[in-house]
């Protein structure tokens, strides 16, 4: 017994270590395109992320909250079974560079094999947005300088901020 999944529910995968403003950018036009967007943290146990689990989830749900029809979860293991327990048939992803579009493509084409029912749609990065990524504010946030909080501005949602500049600070 299949169950139906929805067109109008797409999943937002990634990382999100940290939320960057082109992670909110996705999302924000993610959320006006389909009726239900779910933000998915995927959680890699080999990994040593900056920042937990939990602690992602509570600064996406304070990043999304003006969003009504946004919400944020977790999951472990391959994304499609994670987009397919949500009842998605669409798993969003965002583009930026040509790199992103090799890697991608190998990622979509292995995930459709594994699940031809869900779609992935691409959103191509904004172009004030396209050169951020979660790698990038760690080597901002790691050198450290006094004027970082005001650096960060350019790459982080306000929420994000002092978070980042806690980690480095305390280790
Ligand atoms: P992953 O480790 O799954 O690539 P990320 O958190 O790095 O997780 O990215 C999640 C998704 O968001 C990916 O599809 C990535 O291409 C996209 N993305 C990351 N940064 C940006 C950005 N600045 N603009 C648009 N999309 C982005």
């Amino acid at each position: 017994m299949s169950s139906e999944l929805s067109a109008q529910h797409a999943v937002y995968v990634g990382s999100f270590d940290p939320v960057t403003l082109g992670h909110r950018d996705i999302i924000r036009r993610g959320a006006k395109l389909f009726q239900r967007l779910t933000v998915g943290i995927g959680i890699n146990p080999d990994k040593k992320p900056l920042f937990s689990p939990e602690e992602r989830l509570k600064i996406l749900r304070e990043i999304v909250a003006p969003l009504k029809n946004v919400d944020i979860g977790s999951f472990e293991g391959l994304a499609v079974n994670y987009v397919k327990q949500c009842g998605a048939a669409v798993m969003l992803r965002g583009m930026r560079t040509l790199t992103d579009i090799e890697a991608e493509f190998t990622m979509t084409l292995a995930n459709r094999a594994l699940e031809p029912t869900i779609e992935t749609v691409f959103l191509m990065a904004s172009e004030k947005y396209s050169h951020i990524s979660s790698t990038l504010i760690k080597q901002i946030a790691e050198m450290g300088a006094d004027d970082t909080a005001e650096q960060l501005k350019e790459f982080l949602p306000p929420e994000m901020i002092q978070p980042v500049l806690a980690k480095y600070r305390s280790s």
